[in-house]
């Protein structure tokens, strides 16, 4: 593992810019790689991690710098709960963490530093020195994972019977009797203009 201070030189980097969500994003996935004894996720351990992010924010970024999980990897998971927290998952041991930012740490943050204006800068600094347990509300989970969620599964694609695109992963859905993709079973998020 890097040091926090190398994490977030890494993050504003791949990021763009430094800001409270790097920070936090960063101790939250350091913090869940140190709960599951991960020690090397950039190198023996990175077939090791999944990571279940609930949110796409900055701190989201900050997350993939330290985990190294990613979209295009499949080992990086978005559920789109508009929640700062994040799941760790050890495949090689089936142990999973959830992490999720305490709403307190906002005003505590404030409160640290009330000379500082600029929220964001006065949760920058704080982010940095909180501990773990003013920043993280920390529970075990079990987090099933079958087959097709791994990087390099090789299933079986379908087509769907209604648009006639391609379906991997076992993302298609059964209605009435048909084999349908997600959008023609009624969960698009798109309408086409004629
Ligand atoms: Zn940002
Ligand atoms: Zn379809």
């Amino acid at each position: 593992m890097k040091t926090l201070e190398q994490y977030l030189d890494d993050a504003a980097v791949a990021h763009g810019h430094l800001c409270a969500g790097q920070v936090l994003g960063v101790r939250m996935a350091m913090l869940g790689l140190q709960k599951l004894g991960i020690t090397d996720p950039q190198g023996k351990d990175r077939k090791r991690v999944v990571t279940f992010v609930e949110i796409d924010r900055c701190a989201t970024d900050a997350v993939m710098v330290v985990t190294g999980c990613r979209l295009g990897k499949r080992a990086l998971k978005f559920r789109d709960w508009g929640k700062m927290a994040a799941t760790f998952v050890d495949v090689e041991t089936g142990k999973a963490v959830r992490l999720a930012a305490r709403e307190s740490s906002k005003a505590l943050a404030k409160n640290m530093h009330p000379e500082v204006a600029d929220k964001n800068q006065a949760q920058m600094l704080a982010y940095r020195i909180m501990s773990d347990e003013q920043l993280f509300d920390a529970q075990w989970v079990r987090v099933e994972l079958p087959p097709e969620e791994f990087p390099g599964f090789k299933g079986e694609r379908v087509v769907c019977e209604q648009c006639g695109e391609g379906i991997s992963y076992r993302r298609e859905v059964q209605r009435g009797g048909k084999v349908l993709c997600r959008a023609c079973a009624g969960e698009r998020y798109y309408e086409p203009i004629s």
